[in-house]
């Protein structure tokens, strides 16, 4: 198991992606690639 050093979530290693430098969960990855202001305007 691999650590999060966003959030400190414990993921399987092939789960952590490297962003900006920093080892990431897939939740984490995901926010840090979308912008945070999506807004849906359907
Ligand atoms: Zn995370």
């Amino acid at each position: 198991m691999a650590k999060c050093e966003k959030c400190g979530a414990e993921v399987p290693q092939e789960e952590l992606s490297e962003v900006q430098g920093l080892k990431v969960c897939e939740d984490c990855e995901i926010k840090s690639v979308k912008p945070p202001e999506l807004k849906i305007n359907l």
